[in-house]
């Protein structure tokens, strides 16, 4: 269950322009310039070694759903959020030059409330599906680790199990990034936003203090929430969300332990849960579960910065064994 700890480090000035300068790397890095030779055609539909797959084409190449819709509420997503969630025309490297380093494949997937983008970034096309998202809440770690996270892999794509198929949504709340804030620029907090049964507008009471948060006018009411929710629909083996700072991990869902305490063994923090778990609301990691059967690996991490351990964790969540 998605829980939050209080984030003693408060970001400020120094940390946002750490931030930019990091989607700036990245930026550079799908781009396929910044003195890293790119992918040799590495990302065109025809390419052998193209991250997308299924050998989509472009239009619908990140959703190759192996459970469709099938599993969703009633019909929720298909209404609501196929509809609003905008998915832009992949923005693959045009490098022509031969090399080993795989970019992991970007693309826009919508907008958040102030017109920033979310990205989506897509390694590996194997049959474990493994969905990471970072910086749901936006004054917590995630975000800059699951960036780094992305980064690490686009240096070490030999890092990717032949197996998986992994995508990564970095900062899906990059409103509150900018501002520092937990929730979004409605003042929702995103992970009581998603439209599981327990869904309330009113946090409970016995939840962390959230500061005025709430959890939205409806289920699944923010734009950021309609991104997400677009792409939790693909069909997951494993969603890994990323926040701050507790240092657990934390499952939720049936198969979520094995691979929990297989993390835990590498970064050395334990696998729990909050005594407040019970009061939490509209969270992914009770939505998920509850609709698609897909188990949610909650990352309660500990620094800002990516370590070895975690690192080592998430890569480990790339198998199925
Ligand atoms: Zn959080």
């Amino acid at each position: 269950m998605p829980r939050h700890l209080p984030l003693h480090d408060r970001p400020g000035l120094l940390r946002l322009v750490g931030a930019a300068l990091v989607v700036t790397c990245l930026v550079a890095l799908a781009a396929g310039c910044g003195g890293t030779q790119l992918g040799a055609g590495s990302l065109d539909d025809s390419s052998p070694t193209a991250m997308a797959p299924g050998g989509q084409g472009e239009g619908d190449w990140s959703n190759s759903p192996r459970t469709a819709d099938s599993s969703l509420p009633n019909g929720y997503l298909d209404s609501q959020v196929t509809s609003q969630a905008t998915t832009s025309t992949p923005q693959a490297p045009t490098s022509t030059t031969s090399t080993t380093v795989a970019t992991p494949w970007q693309q826009t997937i919508g907008l958040s409330i102030e017109g920033r983008p979310i990205e989506l970034y897509t390694l590996g096309s194997g049959s474990w599906r493994v969905l990471v998202i970072g910086g749901i809440h936006g004054d917590e770690y995630g975000a800059n680790v699951a960036r780094a996270f992305v980064g690490y892999l686009g240096q070490h794509p030999d890092a990717v199990p032949e197996e998986a198929f992994l995508q990564v949504i970095p900062n899906a709340n990059p409103d509150g990034e900018a501002a520092g804030t937990r929730g979004n620029a409605n003042g929702v907090d995103i992970n009581r936003n998603f439209p599981s049964q327990n869904w309330q507008s009113k946090l409970n009471a016995k939840d962390r203090p959230t500061s005025g948060l709430t959890g939205g006018a409806s289920p699944g009411s923010e734009p950021e929430t309609k991104v997400l929710l677009s792409i939790l629909a693909n069909g997951w083996d494993i969603v890994i969300s990323l926040h701050s700072s507790g240092g657990i991990i934390d499952p939720d869902g049936e198969g979520g332990l094995t691979i929990a305490e297989r993390m835990s063994a590498l970064c050395g923090m334990p696998v729990s849960g909050l005594d407040y778990q019970s009061y939490i609301t509209g969270s992914l990691g009770v939505y998920m579960p509850e609709c698609c059967q897909v188990p949610v690996i909650t990352v309660e991490l500990e620094s800002r910065d990516i370590t070895d351990g975690i690192r080592d964790a998430l890569l480990a969540a790339l198998t199925g064994e």
